[in-house]
């Protein structure tokens, strides 16, 4: 197979996108505030932040925390690092003051760009650890933006240098800090661009967060690496989105932008006339939706599969079948297989097992971490992703469950997602978790916690009694809680460690 990068002249991500949209007169984002850009006015305006970033002290190498909202800057930011030479971190807008310490501490930010709301808040962090710190506001202005009044020389960053680092959302642990090279960030913009077949011609309506490698990176860089243009959304709503489908192509979202459209009554074949593709990722897409989605528009969604630390690994095929509950084969130039979770020797196609992936994407491991990092490699270099899953005899991956989620009763193992399977398709449920918790006499139970449909009551008992029939009794929940919702991170993923440590008494 030839090197991701052949043919290719430039030193780095900067370098790269400059020489496909860079300078051009071409519109790059129109944002919902009203202001838009194009290629030009985007690179000029990463610019002048790269000179308000080393104006502030920022040397090459230097990380540059971010904890601002959504807007044009936001991700313009991610370009000025790139052309300083500077490493990004964005940080998730829900983060406390008290959460913002744990990652400034760890990553030690030259500058913190911060929304001016939460300057004063993070002021005594910032002069503790020296950082300057400066604001942003969502539609452009702060002391970054007075600050930007010339543009810098471009610095030679290599393709290995480090880009970003993007801490893990830490649904099952501590977040740590995923280190992410130039290379590593346009090998994987590249592989989407030929995969999902992009061009100066598509629209793409974004509407997801930007401290997330899927707002941030997949959709930007793709967009941005093909040409394309962006409807630029602060937040998603579904009457907005509904509004911008004849004049885009694409939209990228999780999937509950997907379960929220359909529940819009405008959706139907002739409102998504001018789309040609819908993407999922982040979070398992239910098979339900794909198959109700695709009755009521004509569009078999696109599912596919990523991570802070790799970017994208599979996606399901542009051209060809694409199915529902799985999440495709490996992006060009990148390895997946499935292995023995203890041994690590490749496992045959159909059998369940740990998804490891090899490839130019897959990142330089753990800031400050080496423990971690060599924890997660395995010693001929594949990345043990935590994911278990499995791979068709035709190359389709299916992804069964976290490895950290594993529940182990009296000494069985149990997957969380075979219940849960089995839960879903239970009357009244409109969506459930599967979770073990301390008990006294099995070390873990089952446990599950499940939110009702509008009007329907749900018996606990009853349920049980129902489960025995489909399931091994080991695999049965202890417990079945009803809850009016679950615990959701902003990308959508159900947080099992909360729900683990709210319920952990639960069995004494
Ligand atoms: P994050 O690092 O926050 O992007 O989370 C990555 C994790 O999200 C992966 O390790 C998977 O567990 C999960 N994930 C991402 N995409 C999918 C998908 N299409 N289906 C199921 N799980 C997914």
């Amino acid at each position: 197979m030839a090197h991701w990068n052949e043919g290719l002249s430039a030193r780095n991500f900067a370098e790269l996108a400059a020489t496909r949209g860079g300078p051009v007169q071409r519109p790059f984002l129109a944002c919902d505030d009203g202001r838009s850009f194009t290629f030009a006015d985007f690179w000029a305006l990463a610019g002048r932040l790269a000179f308000a970033l080393k104006a502030a002290g920022a040397r090459p190498g230097d990380r540059i925390a971010v904890q601002v909202e959504k807007s044009p800057e936001a991700i313009a930011l991610f370009w000025a690092c790139t052309r300083g030479g500077f490493v990004f971190l964005p940080l998730n807008t829900a983060y406390t003051a008290a959460e913002v310490s744990y990652f400034v501490e760890d990553a030690e930010p030259a500058v913190l760009v911060v929304a001016p709301q939460r300057a004063d808040a993070l002021a005594a962090l910032a002069a503790r650890q020296k950082a300057a710190l400066l604001t942003l506001d969502d539609v452009g202005g702060g002391t970054l933006v007075t600050g930007a009044t010339g543009l810098i020389e471009d610095h030679p960053s290599a393709w290995d240098d480090l880009a970003a680092i993007l801490y893990t959302s830490g649904t099952t642990g501590r977040s740590k800090g995923a280190m992410l090279s130039h290379g590593n960030l346009a090998s994987n913009a590249l592989a989407l661009v030929e995969a999902w077949a992009f061009t100066e011609k598509d629209v793409l309506i974004h509407a997801l967060p930007v401290y997330h490698t899927h707002g941030l990176f997949v959709a930007t860089n793709t967009l941005l690496l093909s040409g394309g243009r962006m409807l630029f959304r602060r937040k998603f709503d579904g009457d907005d989105v509904m509004r911008l489908m004849p004049q885009a192509t694409s939209l990228m979202g999780v999937p509950t932008f997907y379960t929220r459209l359909l529940q819009h009554p405008g959706l139907t074949r002739e409102a998504v006339q001018h789309m040609r593709l819908f993407i999922s990722g982040s979070a398992p897409l239910l098979a339900e939706t794909h198959k109700e989605f695709s009755a009521r528009t004509g569009h078999a969604i696109l599912e596919r599969y990523g991570m802070t630390e790799t970017s994208m690994n599979t996606s399901n095929p542009y051209k060809g079948d694409r199915r529902a509950g799985t999440v495709g084969m490996p992006l060009p130039h990148i390895a997946v297989r499935v292995a023995d979770p203890q041994t690590h020797t490749p496992l045959s196609a159909e059998t369940d097992g740990m998804i490891e992936v090899k490839g130019p994407n897959v990142f330089k491991g753990y800031w400050r971490n080496p423990q971690k990092t060599a924890e997660d490699f395995t010693r001929d270099g594949w990345f043990i992703t935590g994911d278990m899953g499995r791979i068709s005899a035709d190359g389709y991956v299916t992804i069964s469950g976290r490895a950290k989620d594993l529940v182990i009763t009296g000494g069985f193992n149990v997957y969380p997602k075979e219940i849960e399977l089995v839960i879903d398709a239970m009357p009244g449920v409109v969506e459930l978790a599967v979770f073990g918790v301390p008990h006294p006499d099995f070390g873990e139970a089952v446990t599950a916690a499940v939110v009702a449909n509008p009007g329907a009551a749900l018996d606990e008992a009853a349920m049980i009694a129902a489960l025995r029939k489909d399931l091994a009794a080991f695999k049965c929940p202890k417990r079945i809680l009803v809850l009016d919702e679950l615990p959701r991170n902003a990308m959508g993923k159900v947080q099992k460690a909360v729900l683990r440590d709210k319920w952990k008494g639960l069995f004494g």
